[in-house]
């Protein structure tokens, strides 16, 4: 018999449970996001079906995709380099944008947010590695965006995410996932207004175990869930 998502669920379930004993945090949880690129409807129902009910996509157009498809009974998450001119598409579908990026972006959200009348729910997207290949503030660069961004008054900051560079052995990552924890509570510490620091958008299929030790509390799942993509 095929291994379904929800065998797989119940792994890595098991594994966070490990994770959170390991790291003494045995009263926190974690949230999965289902990262559902490529994806397709009945996989996705079938994750639905599991328990799952946050949806993590990267490109905008699947993301409507799906929500017209699928429609409100999940949460969709935008975990990708978000363009600005299409903001407006998504403003009002989104339960929180992973990836926060740039004050052209904070602008473009905030402009749309008060005019569709809500709070849009946003995280910091951390490049705490400096890879070159990837989006991202740079850790040094994190507080001063903050600073300038606190304007934005339908801007909420709930948090950081960070995506760690692939590598065989996570605890070669660790590391990453040690210094966006510390930067969060560094920011938690100031207080500031509309700034939050309750999520730690950390860890993939390959080294999300590394990333709750280190306080993770969101994890974005696709191949551990569904299998190998197909691009
Ligand atoms: C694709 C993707 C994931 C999921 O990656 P897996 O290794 O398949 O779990 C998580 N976060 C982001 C931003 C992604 O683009």
């Amino acid at each position: 018999m095929d291994i379904t998502v929800k065998d797989n669920l119940l792994m890595i379930k098991q594994n966070i449970n490990r994770a959170l004993q390991k790291s003494g945090r045995t009263d926190d949880d974690v949230d999965i996001i289902a990262v559902t690129k490529t994806v397709g409807i009945e996989q996705i129902n079938e994750a639905i079906n599991a328990g799952l009910y946050k949806i993590g996509e990267n490109r905008v157009q699947e993301l409507i995709k799906k929500y017209d498809i699928i429609g409100e009974k999940v949460e969709y998450h935008m975990i990708g380099h978000l363009q600005t001119n299409k903001v407006k598409y998504i403003i009002d579908k989104v339960s929180l944008i992973h990836s926060l990026d740039r004050l052209s972006l904070a602008g473009e959200l905030d402009k749309r947010a008060k005019k569709s009348n809500l709070n849009i729910s946003t995280l910091i997207q951390v490049n705490v590695a400096e890879e070159k290949s990837k989006y991202g503030l740079r850790v040094n660069q994190v507080i001063p965006f903050i600073e300038e961004i606190s304007k934005y008054e339908n801007i909420k900051v709930k948090g950081l995410m960070t995506i760690a560079p692939f590598v065989e052995d996570p605890e070669e990552v660790r590391w990453v996932f040690r210094d966006l924890r510390r930067l969060s509570e560094m920011i938690k510490d100031r207080n500031y207004e509309n700034v939050k620091m309750d999520i730690l958008s950390m860890g993939m299929t390959n080294d999300y175990e590394v990333a709750i030790e280190e306080g993770s509390n969101m994890i974005r799942i696709g191949t551990g869930l569904f299998g190998k993509r197909n691009y």
